[in-house]
């Protein structure tokens, strides 16, 4: 069987966790989109580890991790990776990578910097990865599919087409000095390309015969809903979509075939970089959330901006990863609160709204918030839903109600067995 675990919001919502546990019954994890911007915080018996490119899956021996060609395949970034988790006493990680990936070249991260500094004050607040240069470029066909790389005379010509080109832009938009050279970017690929090469598989058609064997596979999304480059809060989303239906193309496997979408949202809120946050807080209240929830980027180190619950948001993100499970991660985070406010709809130009809007009237969006009592204990320790304080249950059977998908597993902790089952 396919599963997805993806999540509803705006990314971090705990979905490396999901991964890491799920994985126990599964035989291959798939990253299917993003690069290495992703930031999956795993904790187990090898400790924590921030996941950037690499399937959560890699922890686990019998899982084959696969790489697949919906992703922006950064080699530099996939190596450090792999010797960082080698480094923990991960012997031999098992993993495939597409034979169609395409690779994000070291110029793709240099554009990306050029560029938000250029945009200044409008920058996307990007981190910087190449991500968006990465994908523009795989758009416009030029950017280089893996399988190009082991014909000297076809990459040579190939890149020399696409970086004269490229050289133009660079010189009239930011200067001649940041030209980028040819030669090197060449080596760079020939060199690399004898030790990836054990790694490459048709990929679709490896995860195609696991599918008619029986077994289980895990699609991984990184990030949320509200950052789909169609779905998300455009332009401040990513420049891939997140979205469980596009594991199908990005790991090529048939759509139907995807039984399950595990959607995981937070019991509270929060958002990397810039772009609308209707639920948004400020101050001490933040700074309180965000250091008992320690929301701070896995990648990055930035803190997080935080807020309340946005039923809102998340219901339209479930719907469009087309929900079948909801999980509810730190929700133990929440137990420091006397009351605690969920916004049920938002007000737009004097209307209530319930449904999510387009981004220009998002930003006008003012929270309407109901008030929740909280539970004023740590839940951490509780194993049974039943046992779950009275205020913690009405919490999460409200939120269900309002975001109308079921709720089907409750995090109360960061550890991979600190998760709770709701019946
Ligand atoms: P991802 O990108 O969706 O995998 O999310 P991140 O890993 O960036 O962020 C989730 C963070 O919350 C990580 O540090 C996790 O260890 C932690 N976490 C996940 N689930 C829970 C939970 O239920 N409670 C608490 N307190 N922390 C959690």
């Amino acid at each position: 069987m396919v599963i997805a675990i993806v999540g509803a919001n705006w990314g971090d919502e705990g979905k490396g966790k999901m991964s890491d546990l799920l994985s126990k019954d599964a035989e291959v994890v798939v990253r299917f989109q993003g690069g290495a911007n992703a930031g999956h915080t795993i904790i187990n018996e090898y400790g924590k580890t921030a996941l950037h490119i690499l399937p959560s899956g890699i922890f686990r021996e019998n899982v084959v991790n696969v790489i697949g060609q919906g992703v922006a395949f950064d080699i530099n970034a996939f190596f450090r990776e792999l010797e960082e988790v080698k480094s923990k006493g991960m012997k031999n990680p098992n993993i495939v990578i597409s034979d169609r990936v395409q690779i994000l070249m070291p110029y793709h991260i240099k554009l990306d910097e050029m560029e938000e500094e250029r945009l200044g004050k409008m920058n996307f607040g990007s981190t910087k990865s190449g991500i968006a240069p990465f994908y523009a470029d795989k758009y416009a066909k030029i950017g280089i599919q893996i399988s190009e790389i082991y014909d000297d005379e076809y990459l040579k010509n190939r890149l020399t087409n696409i970086l004269t080109a490229k050289n133009k832009t660079i010189a009239a938009l930011y200067g001649e000095e940041k030209q980028i050279n040819i030669d090197e970017m060449y080596e760079f690929l020939i060199e690399s390309r004898e030790t990836i090469k054990p790694y490459l598989c048709d990929v679709s058609k490896f995860l195609n015969d696991k599918i008619k064997n029986n077994k289980n596979i895990i699609l991984e999304g990184q990030l949320g809903s509200l950052r789909d480059l169609d779905n998300g809060i455009y332009p401040f989303t990513t420049s891939s979509s997140p979205v469980a239906g596009f594991g199908a193309v990005g790991a090529g496997i048939p759509p139907y075939e995807i039984k399950k979408i595990y959607t995981i949202t937070k019991a509270y809120s929060t958002c990397v970089g810039v772009g609308a946050f209707a639920t948004e807080i400020f101050g001490d209240e933040a700074k309180e959330l965000r250091d008992r929830g320690g929301e701070y980027g896995a990648k990055t180190g930035r803190p997080r901006r935080v807020g309340w619950f946005d039923a809102v948001a998340t219901r339209y993100g479930c719907m469009i990863q087309g929900a079948t499970d909801v999980v509810m991660s730190m929700v133990d985070v929440l137990g420091y609160l006397d009351k605690i406010p969920v916004c049920t709809a938002y007000e737009i130009d004097g209307k209530v709204v319930k449904d999510f809007p387009t981004t220009l009237s998002l930003n006008k969006a003012k929270p309407i918030y109901e008030y929740l009592e909280g539970w004023k204990c740590n839940i951490s320790d509780i194993k049974e839903y039943k046992d779950l304080p009275e205020n913690t249950k009405k919490y999460i059977e409200f939120i269900e109600k309002e975001i109308g998908y079921p709720i089907k597993m409750i995090g109360n902790g960061p550890k991979r067995e600190e998760i709770i089952e709701k019946p």
